[in-house]
Protein backbone atom coordinates (compact mmCIF):
# COMPACT_ATOMS: atom_id res chain seq x y z
CA UNK A 1 0.00 0.00 0.00
CA UNK A 2 1.15 3.64 -0.69
CA UNK A 3 1.58 6.01 1.87
CA UNK A 4 1.77 9.79 1.78
CA UNK A 5 4.15 11.81 3.28
CA UNK A 6 2.17 14.33 5.36
CA UNK A 7 3.19 17.90 4.30
CA UNK A 8 0.40 19.53 6.36
CA UNK A 9 -0.32 18.47 10.12
CA UNK A 10 -3.92 16.62 10.06
CA UNK A 11 -6.07 14.41 12.23
CA UNK A 12 -6.66 10.88 12.04
CA UNK A 13 -10.20 9.72 10.27
CA UNK A 14 -10.01 6.41 12.38
CA UNK A 15 -8.40 7.18 15.87
CA UNK A 16 -8.37 10.95 16.17
CA UNK A 17 -4.87 10.98 16.25
CA UNK A 18 -3.05 13.67 15.25
CA UNK A 19 -0.57 13.36 11.65
CA UNK A 20 2.34 15.73 12.05
CA UNK A 21 4.04 16.88 9.82
CA UNK A 22 6.88 14.84 7.94
CA UNK A 23 4.63 11.72 8.73
CA UNK A 24 3.27 8.45 6.51
CA UNK A 25 -0.61 8.35 6.45
CA UNK A 26 -2.50 6.44 3.94
CA UNK A 27 -5.44 7.95 2.26
CA UNK A 28 -9.15 6.23 2.30
CA UNK A 29 -12.50 6.95 1.42
CA UNK A 30 -14.72 6.39 3.82
CA UNK A 31 -18.99 5.99 2.91
CA UNK A 32 -21.52 7.70 5.33
CA UNK A 33 -24.79 7.10 5.00
CA UNK A 34 -26.33 4.51 3.55
CA UNK A 35 -24.04 1.83 1.74
CA UNK A 36 -26.50 1.39 -1.02
CA UNK A 37 -25.35 2.68 -4.76
CA UNK A 38 -26.89 5.50 -5.99
CA UNK A 39 -29.63 4.96 -8.08
CA UNK A 40 -31.51 6.14 -11.01
CA UNK A 41 -35.13 6.66 -10.77
CA UNK A 42 -37.86 7.50 -12.80
CA UNK A 43 -40.50 9.61 -11.67
CA UNK A 44 -43.32 11.09 -13.77
CA UNK A 45 -41.14 10.90 -16.70
CA UNK A 46 -38.11 12.44 -15.35
CA UNK A 47 -34.93 10.56 -14.39
CA UNK A 48 -33.79 11.43 -10.79
CA UNK A 49 -30.35 10.56 -9.64
CA UNK A 50 -31.56 8.89 -5.79
CA UNK A 51 -28.08 9.78 -3.31
CA UNK A 52 -27.93 7.08 -0.11
CA UNK A 53 -24.82 8.46 0.68
CA UNK A 54 -21.63 10.69 0.81
CA UNK A 55 -18.59 9.34 0.01
CA UNK A 56 -15.57 11.43 1.86
CA UNK A 57 -11.52 11.29 1.57
CA UNK A 58 -10.37 11.04 5.52
CA UNK A 59 -6.76 10.53 5.98
CA UNK A 60 -5.43 7.22 8.21
CA UNK A 61 -2.25 7.51 10.27
CA UNK A 62 0.45 5.08 10.33
CA UNK A 63 -1.13 2.67 12.69
CA UNK A 64 -4.88 2.91 11.56
CA UNK A 65 -3.72 2.25 8.05
CA UNK A 66 -1.47 -1.13 9.05
CA UNK A 67 -4.09 -2.71 10.50
ZN1 LIG B 1 -5.09 6.45 13.46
Amino acid sequence: MKMIKCNKPATCGECKKDIKKGDLYRKKSKRIGSYKSDALEMRDGIPHIICNGITIAVKLCRECSIK
